[in-house]
């Protein structure tokens, strides 16, 4: 199976895809027709991309844009696989037969932190908590657009084979593929497509980085800070002098890693020496033999 990343033209790369595996050449008349699916269904897929920008729903809880996704699939015939590997927002919607068969990836959670508003700058949105980065409300919706788009090409007897669109969780975190692939879901695929927004129409072969993600908890001596801070025992200081040396460790570590972090928990107060802090690293490489050797130092 070969995953291919898309900025932009997804359905072109999709079809592309079919042709090859269909031993025909892909015809302009076949981009057009599947282009004016796409250009017929604007307004529908322009409310989906909004609604899902309206829920902005965290991973894992995505329930109102994975079955605003299923419901959409199931009007154009889709059969429905809901809640998949263990996750109820995850799903497979398949159309056609016989192979090739071709995956699609569509994603649909946001981001703590960012309520913004549809403006360039700053603008959180009153009330809302959440909101979906770089374009993130689109995945879904474009990946549903260019399989309906397919969908349409199969059934007018144009092209052969089988379109399945993965609703993938947790995308910005949690990671809801990788219990996808271990589950077998992408078993039969011949090639899983993915994209993202941006702006320019490109095609890469380039993969994703590995990635492993760590909560690490210190637990102190809680004291009053200015009272009697030689009783305590700051958690926060085994936190700070972690990712300092982290830091120092960066010169030494491979080409490519990647290492961030957030302090998840840093004490509650600067007069009480925290006797619990906690911080939640990444780390990650297009290895994933290195991302091993980076955690075990
Ligand atoms: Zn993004």
């Amino acid at each position: 199976m070969k995953l291919i990343f898309i900025s932009g033209c997804l359905l072109v790369a999709a079809l592309n895809s079919i042709a090859q595996n269909n031993t025909f050449k892909i015809g302009e008349n076949l981009k057009t027709s599947a282009a004016k699916n796409i250009q017929a269904g604007y307004e529908d897929y322009k409310r989906i991309a909004l609604n899902i920008g309206d829920y902005a729903e965290v991973g894992f809880k995505e329930n109102k844009s994975s079955l605003l996704l299923q419901n959409t699939l199931s009007q154009h015939g889709f059969t429905i696989e809901a809640g998949v590997a263990g996750m109820p927002t995850a799903f497979v919607a398949s159309y056609g037969t016989g192979k090739p068969v071709i995956g699609i990836l569509a994603e649909f959670d946001a981001l703590p932190g960012l309520s913004q508003d549809t403006s360039f700058t700053k603008t959180p949105i009153e009330g809302r908590t959440s909101g979906h980065g770089c374009g993130h409300h689109l995945f879904g919706t474009g990946s549903v657009a260019a399989a309906i788009a397919i969908q349409q090409l199969i059934e007018a007897g144009k092209i052969r084979g089988t379109i399945k669109l993965y609703g993938t969780p947790a995308e910005e975190g949690g990671g809801g593929k990788v219990y996808m692939v271990r589950e077998g879901l992408f078993d039969n695929a011949d090639v899983v497509l993915h994209w993202h927004p941006g702006d320019k129409n490109e095609v890469t072969y380039s993969s994703a980085l590995a990635y492993r993600s760590a909560k690490f908890r210190f637990y102190g001596v809680a004291a009053h800070a200015a009272a009697s801070p030689e009783k305590g025992r700051s958690a926060l200081d085994a936190v700070e002098a972690m990712d300092n040396m982290v830091n120092m460790m960066r010169e030494h570590i491979p080409q490519e890693s990647r290492i961030h972090y957030v302090i998840t928990n840093g004490g509650k107060a600067p007069n009480v020496v925290p006797d619990f802090a906690e911080v939640f690293y990444y780390v990650r490489h297009p290895e994933r033999a290195t991302v091993e050797i980076c955690l075990s130092g």
